[in-house]
């Protein structure tokens, strides 16, 4: 590849996968760089090469294990055609550069066109003691289980509301785990009337309806429509609580040593706000999402987004968006479209992306987050953990006046402004302001990403070696 063509995705998850999968085809060498050693992204996580533990890729996958076989196959055949880049993690861009770390190095990666294909993560709301030593996001007890082959702890229970809810309930149960209760804040009424959606991609909604009936056939307890959910323990993790659907004032109960809780995802879209494009706000998702045409082109020339990092749509849409949008940048290179097994034409890719658009809102309809939770925060709740801004600072702030805006609210009370940047704490800021505001989410405001968008070290010596040591001078802070 020429200086003039550098060509740069950012994830190597299905998305990412098939885009380099469409630009190798092209006779093009992308840069591929993922944060994760080994490829697969999130659903197709695989464990470390040198894990200490065997599973096989149907017990790692289950019913997507000839899929996520198919990725991984498909990535280890483009490696050749490639400038692979794995444990590297892409913390800041700007116009035609990222600024990326790799095993403590700095190293700036200019590109002349840039995928970006960076996924989601959980979507975080609190509860009453989710700051506590064995809470975890849905997501992480996912990790722990495809990544390090261990359960969250020795009774669990998984809370919250979404797909990944009963997903991940099924593979623990499966994998041995006990899992002592799942706790879902969305009514089974809710979910009946997504149906119809949901129906659009019979298969899927059948694997849906099977994890929901193999819990129960498995003694799994499920409780639907709860409200009031807090955690309860004084060192850690002691027990769960919640309101049972129906019940205005009795609560329930239940013992634990772990939580996996939380509400949907959300995409990660910093890298595309940095970069300087222009964001919407997409009430499905429930936040602002980088403005794409239907090939994944956003405002900013030359910069692409493909899968979950560009609304959450799951893994088959993002193979086809990443596709997608490969297809339109060699358009926009002038490069003939590829031809061959598997790689389908803009059009196809398109109308299979429609497809499943349907069946995504009714995923949203059915696992919507709690309406006016934050309502119910009490003042002393840790809203924004890093910078330790509790609901209460949020509210005097607010109903002062000072703030009827986020990015107000995050520079007078610091929420947000910490080591997450508001991955883990901006919806539910937001979501206060909006309860304390009256105002509907798109009128409050976009928080706006600062670099670094994941945490870094301050300083490369930190990784000497490749072995984390902090100065003696500096370990008291
Ligand atoms: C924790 C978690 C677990 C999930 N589990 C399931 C599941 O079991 N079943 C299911 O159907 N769906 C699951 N989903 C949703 C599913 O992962 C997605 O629908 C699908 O993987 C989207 O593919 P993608 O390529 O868009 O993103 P991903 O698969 O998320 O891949 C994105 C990749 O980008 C990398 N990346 C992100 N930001 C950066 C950066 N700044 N620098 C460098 N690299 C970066 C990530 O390391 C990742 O490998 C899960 C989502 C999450 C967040």
């Amino acid at each position: 590849m020429t200086d003039a063509r550098r060509i740069v995705i950012v994830g190597a998850g299905p998305a990412g996968v098939r885009a380099a999968e469409t630009l190798v085809a092209a006779g093009v060498r992308p840069i591929v760089l993922d944060e994760n050693a080994r490829w697969g992204g999130q659903i197709y996580r695989q464990p470390p090469a040198n894990g200490g533990f065997q599973r096989s890729k149907k017990a790692l996958y289950g019913f997507e294990a000839r899929k996520a076989d198919a990725l991984h196959t498909t990535m280890a055949a483009l490696l050749p055609h490639l400038d692979y880049r794995p444990d590297t993690l892409a913390w800041a861009c700007e116009a035609g550069r990222l600024d990326t770390l790799n095993a403590g190095r700095e190293i700036s990666v200019p590109f002349s066109h840039l995928i970006i294909a960076s996924g989601a993560t959980d979507r975080v709301l609190p509860v009453p003691g989710w700051t506590l030593p064995g809470v975890y996001t849905l997501g992480a007890a996912q990790v722990a289980l495809k990544s390090q082959g261990c359960a969250i702890g020795r009774r669990v229970v998984l809370a919250g509301t979404g797909p990944l809810l009963y997903l991940v309930a099924y593979q623990y149960v499966k994998a041995g785990a006990h899992v002592a209760a799942v706790l879902d804040t969305s009514p089974l009424s809710q979910q009946i009337a997504a149906a119809p959606k949901l129906a659009r991609l019979p298969a899927t909604f059948a694997k849906g309806l099977y994890y929901v009936t193999w819990l129960t056939t498995h003694g799994v307890r499920i409780e639907r429509e709860v409200s009031s959910l807090a955690v309860r323990g004084e060192a850690s993790v002691q027990a769960i609580e919640w309101r049972a659907s129906g019940s205005s004032t009795a609560t329930e109960t239940i013992a634990c040593d772990a939580v996996g809780i939380s509400f949907g995802l959300k995409p990660e879209t910093q890298l595309a706000d940095l970069a300087g494009c222009r964001f919407r706000f997409d009430a499905g998702n429930r936040c602002w999402l980088p403005e794409l045409d239907a090939a994944g082109r956003s405002s900013v020339r030359g910069i692409y987004l493909a899968g979950d990092g560009a609304g959450i749509a799951g893994a088959d849409a993002a193979e086809l968006a990443g596709r997608r949008a490969a297809l339109a940048l060699l358009d926009d290179l002038g490069i003939a479209h590829p031809r061959g097994p598997g790689l389908r034409d803009a059009a196809s890719l398109e109308r299979g992306l429609q497809r499943i658009a349907v069946f995504r809102e009714g995923i949203e309809t059915a696992f919507a987050p709690p309406a006016h939770c934050a309502a119910q925060w009490p003042d002393d709740m840790i809203v924004c953990r890093c910078e330790e801004v509790d609901a209460g600072a949020l509210r005097r702030c607010i109903r002062d006046g000072e703030a009827n805006e986020i990015n107000r609210l995050k520079a007078l009370t610091r929420v947000g402004m910490g080591r997450c940047q508001g991955r883990m704490c901006g919806e539910a800021a937001l979501s206060l302001l909006s309860e304390e505001t009256g105002k509907p989410l798109d009128a409050l405001g976009r928080l706006r990403s600062q670099p670094p968008v994941k945490p870094i070290p301050l300083s490369p010596a930190l990784y000497a070696d490749g072995v984390a040591e902090i100065p003696a001078e500096a370990r008291d802070e």
